[in-house]
């Protein structure tokens, strides 16, 4: 990126759709692909401090945190070529069976006490069937739910029946967390065990069963900007309550051990468009933070975060939650969102920005 004044121009387009999409009005793919090409540094800190606006108009000062316990880890039969886990790949990550009662109670404690909304049970493995397995899960579902400590969250792979989301809603699953990774196009260039249309079809399972989705994806895989917008509309059509943006840290063992870190102003950046394309969503900062941001964590509020994940990642580290509540604390935002089951999501017309237009339905 080259450093210039604004562009009078870039400046005028990109107040026209901050100011739409304040006033509940959307942006279509070509306008938000103009965002996502701005080069500038000048043009993208202007485009930061809109969806810094749009950020606090939808989501006021509150930050949703999350954070994961690896229920079950490693030899997955899964080929993502990010993902330290896979048993394509000799990464040295640690491999597990599914955890027991304690650690998960431990996580809900932990949680509970740093003001944490909600805690995921991450398992390392296709999907999910009937059985066992499922029992157990679900047991370890209701005992955070009876504990109430923190919103016992899963993120379980591919599930192939509606039985198997059904059961986990009974259990007291409130959202589940299934990316899409990336857009469409680029999906076989990560995994090729599984499709982007098998993910789709689970999250159609949990829509139908009334579990929340937190589906989001990862940037600095080798994709393009083209590809970033398209997976923004993706989440948008499936309905993402939770959009986690996750930053690629290289994972020596993996494909994508070699992949060149993406800018930081480009990360920034994409983030804001996420916040122009999706400006009622929670946007989760997830993995990939504090390596890729560095002392530039703090900018992502600035470019419309509403959502932390804190505590350690899956397998690799993040800084301490006491250095991410301070700096929450620093810039006067609120960890304490409360649970009001995301009706803050909920359109009040096509966003035509017309009073008394009718809520658009989206079909998944
Ligand atoms: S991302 Fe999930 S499904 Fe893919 S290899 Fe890793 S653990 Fe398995």
């Amino acid at each position: 990126m080259t450093e210039t004044l604004v562009d009078a121009t870039n400046h005028q387009r990109i107040s026209q759709l901050g100011e739409r999409v304040l006033s509940g009005g959307k942006i279509s793919r070509d306008e938000a692909l103009f965002l996502f090409n701005l080069e500038d540094s000048a043009d993208v800190f202007d485009l930061l401090s809109w969806a810094n606006r749009i950020r606090e108009h939808f989501k006021g000062n509150k930050i949703h945190l999350c954070s994961i316990v690896n229920a079950k880890a490693g030899a997955c039969s899964e080929n993502c070529s990010f993902c330290a886990q896979s048993s394509f790949y000799q990464t040295g990550a640690p491999k597990y069976g599914f955890v027991d009662p304690e650690p998960v109670a431990e996580a809900g404690e932990e949680a509970q006490k740093n003001g944490v909304t909600a805690v995921g049970l991450v398992a390392a493995w296709k999907g999910l069937n009937e059985g066992p397995m499922l029992d157990e899960i679900c047991a370890r579902v209701a005992e955070m739910k009876a504990a109430g400590k923190t919103r016992p969250d899963v993120s379980l792979g591919i599930i192939k029946s509606q039985k198997v989301a059904d059961r986990l809603k009974e259990a007291g699953v409130e959202c589940y967390g299934h990316n899409l990774e990336s857009s469409r196009r680029f999906f076989p260039q990560t995994c090729t065990t599984h499709t982007f249309e098998d993910r789709l079809q689970t999250i159609s399972h949990l829509k139908k069963a009334g579990i929340k989705i937190c589906s989001g994806g990862i940037i600095g895989m080798g994709e393009t900007r083209e590809d970033r917008c398209d997976l923004a509309f993706e989440l948008k059509a499936i309905g993402a309550n939770v959009v986690p943006v996750n930053i690629l840290n290289p994972i020596p063992g993996t494909p994508f051990e070699k992949n060149p870190p993406l800018p930081v102003l480009e990360i920034l950046k994409t983030i804001a468009c996420f916040r122009f394309i999706l400006p009622r969503q929670e946007i989760m900062i997830a993995g990939g933070r504090t390596v890729n941001l560095r002392d530039a964590q703090s900018m992502i509020f600035m470019a419309g975060a509403s959502a932390l994940m804190v505590g350690n990642y899956l397998t690799t580290l993040n800084q301490p939650v006491e250095k991410d509540l301070q700096m929450l604390k620093d810039l006067g935002l609120d960890p304490s969102w409360d649970s009001h089951g995301f009706s803050d999501q909920e359109e009040t017309g096509c966003g035509c920005g017309k009073t008394g237009c009718e809520p658009e339905v989206v079909a998944v």
